[in-house]
């Protein structure tokens, strides 16, 4: 007991919250910063529905990372949701981390969300991602151009792909973590249960067999997770599209597509799990499910809850 209160003495731990357009690169940071897979990564954009919290603990210190959903105009419920979680998690946190891309990095593009960060009292890091894909001399206009907002404390080149630049990321965050003992148990990663990753998983796996000809229309809620004794553990998902016609292309000509998708997801979800899976999917038509309340609360979108 006593050693513990003197090692809560000495200890660091905060919230740190990702904001950044979609596709910057916040999802792979995530996964190369914990080491894991454990936010969707994805070449389409605005694949990240739902809050991921990753957890980075070392000796003395503990970063809570918030990935929060892309900032966007909302055009629906879906969006309306995504939008007000996005905001409260910054609001919330200790430090923000905006990401922006190298290649495509341009002021203008980003006022909306530097207007907003300005709102919030919070400490905040710019993270120019991929520059893997660019020359470091061409950098230098663009960090003068962010640097003169006056809205960031630090200023970092880095790839999330590559790696370069994390180590010292890792330092300017621990620097500014508030003295405080751990938020969450050592072992913990991620706080989200594993249904939501095995959601997230067969929606990867989904989007990228079929991104072409099915964008955004499907969501995925797993119905039933069941560990057992001496047995696979059981898992069935049910994935809801908007048509008719959706139906018939994930579940394919005598459904060897949903028997692809399923193969893919429960390869991943065995890795994930390091458990065998017995996985079972059920395609569902659900007419509009982005604009209907009722259904995004029972798949887990409550807007209270956010
Ligand atoms: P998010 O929407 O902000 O979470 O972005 P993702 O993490 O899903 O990344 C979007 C795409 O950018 C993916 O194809 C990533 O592999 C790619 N990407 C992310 N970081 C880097 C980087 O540092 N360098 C390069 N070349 N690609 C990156
Ligand atoms: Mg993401």
């Amino acid at each position: 007991m006593e050693e513990n209160q003197e090692k809560n003495l000495d200890r660091h731990s905060g919230i740190v919250a990702l904001a950044g357009r979609p596709n910057v690169g916040k999802s792979t940071l995530l996964n190369r910063l914990l080491g894991q897979k454990i936010s969707i990564v994805s070449r389409k954009a605005q694949t990240t529905r739902q809050q991921v919290l990753g957890i980075l603990t070392a000796e003395s210190w503990q970063i809570v990372f918030i990935d929060t959903p892309g900032v966007i105009e909302p055009h629906d419920r879906l969006q309306e949701y995504m939008l007000q979680a996005s905001f409260k998690a910054v609001s919330g946190a200790d430090l923000v981390l905006m990401m922006i891309e190298a290649s495509v990095g341009d002021i203008l593009e980003d006022q909306p969300l530097l207007e907003r960060l300005r709102g919030v009292d919070v400490p905040r890091l710019l993270l120019i991602n991929k520059i893997d894909l660019m020359d470091k001399p061409r950098l230098l206009p663009l960090i003068a151009q962010f640097d003169k907002t006056g809205l960031f404390d630090s200023i970092l080149p880095v790839s999330a792909l590559t790696g370069d630049g994390l180590p010292e990321l890792t330092r300017e965050i621990v620097a500014r973590l508030p003295k405080s003992p751990f938020l969450y148990s050592e072992d913990q990663i991620a706080t989200q249960p594993m249904r939501f990753f095995v959601a997230e998983l067969v929606r990867e796996t989904i989007y990228d067999m079929l991104h072409d000809e099915l964008p955004y229309a499907s969501t995925v809620v797993v119905d039933e997770y069941k560990e057992r004794p001496k047995n696979k553990i059981f898992i069935r998902t049910l994935i809801f599209v908007e048509r008719e016609s959706q139906k018939k292309i994930i579940i394919g000509r005598k459904g060897d597509q949903l028997k692809r998708i399923g193969q893919a997801a429960r390869k991943k979800i065995e890795e994930f799990t390091g458990n065998g899976v017995y996985l079972e999917l059920w395609v569902k038509v659900r007419d509009k499910w982005r604009k209907d309340s009722l259904f995004l609360k029972q798949a887990g979108f409550d807007p209270q809850a956010i």
